[in-house]
């Protein structure tokens, strides 16, 4: 064990001597940003520093997501750290030296950080084979904005063949520098979407019995899904339904033929998700049919909720409050935003955890996926520290 922690300072010394590349990395990413699906060139960039650290590299699984893995001079586990590196269709506001040169495409959730950071940890880590007992697997996934996202075809793809465990991190710049947030179970939302087309009749705003109102029935359905949260689910559980889009008519005096609308369903529990959704559907098939419409209904299933597996999580805060102490290892609040890391925790256990990034600059202050959004690049040696950590625990 104190041959260990010196191991770990020794390592954690070389972490700092490279703070400067990892930056520039970090914005190398953040000048060049690329959308879901279209990440090619931060793809090439990712595989060329991996190959110069010497790892083995396969690239374009389920699209552009790479992985290298590190085997060690010794047999054992093997551990998957991830990071996502796609941008948002966002138009970077910042004015800094590395702001984004694509036009309406901007990090702007700090996945070039996640990357950086996971690659800093591979040219580190990949400096002692010799004392790795087991395997790393870096796994650098695209499309983690856009359902269906990346991690799905990763997965699919078999990058968790062999793995032991998972761990992936989240910068959070509503947390401060020096802070690790961590927490089991629900952690964030299933999310899925949906589109109601109600076919009715129009006619004459004053002939009403010879139409088929579409608003009033677009509004019975709005106003019954209410009730699905408030009297279907269980009130120890979480749901939300949202309806985003109603859109229908075009004159006061005409009643208006067909409504659309559209809307969100937040749950965690895999039981509420399939409930909610099939009320959603007895619902309007029930309105409708009632006052004679039709109506179609496209429901997507988005991301699974995130599920932190009680085991790795305990540990993962012990390991890091030795590193960040107790007091800098707080309890994360559960959120109704989602993230595809979720689906490597429905195949190995695992935990995802985020990392303060926020100092006394306001310009850290920013919510993610905001056109100012930024963050304390520090967050990314802790981000480091805590993945090597992780892996010291299962495999030095
Ligand atoms: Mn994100």
């Amino acid at each position: 064990m104190a041959d260990n922690q010196a191991l770990l300072n020794e390592i954690y010394e070389l972490v700092e001597g490279n703070f400067q590349e990892v930056v520039g990395w970090r914005r190398y990413m953040h000048q060049y940003p690329e959308l879901s699906f279209k990440e090619e060139k931060t793809a090439q960039f990712i595989k060329e520093k991996l190959l110069g650290f010497g790892l083995e590299v396969k690239t374009n699984i389920g699209g552009n997501g790479l992985i290298a893995i590190l085997k060690g001079d010794q047999p054992g586990k093997t551990i998957a750290l991830r990071a996502d590196f796609d941008a948002l269709p966002i138009h970077d506001e910042k004015e800094v030296p590395y702001k984004s040169k694509n036009p309406g495409v901007m990090h702007a959730c700090g996945h070039d950080g996640h990357t950086s950071a996971l690659l800093g940890t591979a040219e580190v880590l990949s400096q002692y084979r010799d004392k790795l007992k087991g395997t790393v697997v870096f796994i650098f996934q695209p499309a983690e904005e856009t359902p269906p996202g990346g991690a799905k075809f990763m997965v699919e793809e078999g990058v968790l063949d062999g793995v032991d465990y998972v761990f992936g991190i989240h910068l959070d710049s509503q947390a401060p520098l020096g802070k690790i947030l961590v927490g089991e179970g629900y952690q964030m939302a299933a999310v899925d979407k949906f589109a109601i087309h109600i076919q009715g009749k129009g006619g004459h705003g004053a002939r009403p019995q010879e139409a088929v109102d579409s608003i009033v029935i677009g509004s019975d359905i709005v106003s019954a899904l209410q009730k699905i949260v408030s009297r279907g689910v269980d009130p120890l559980k979480s749901a939300v339904v949202t309806i985003g889009v109603f859109q229908s008519g075009s004159a006061f005096n005409v009643i208006a033929d067909k409504a659309v609308l559209e809307g969100t369903v937040r749950t965690f529990d895999e039981d509420v998700r399939k409930k909610v959704e099939n009320q959603i559907r007895s619902i309007v098939d029930g309105i409708a049919s009632a006052f004679g419409a039709s109506y179609t209904i496209d429901y997507l299933n988005g991301y699974p909720a995130l599920f932190n597996h009680s085991e790795e999580t305990q540990t993962v805060r012990s390991l890091l409050s030795e590193v960040f102490s107790e007091e800098n290892v707080v309890e994360m609040q559960p959120s109704m935003g989602a993230e595809d890391f979720s689906y490597y925790l429905l195949e190995k256990p695992g935990t995802f955890f985020k990392v303060g990034a926020q100092n006394e600059n306001p310009a850290t202050h920013y919510p993610h996926h905001h056109p100012r959004f930024d963050f304390d690049e520090r967050a990314l040696l802790n981000s480091q520290k805590a993945f090597i950590k992780i892996v010291s625990h299962y495999l030095f």
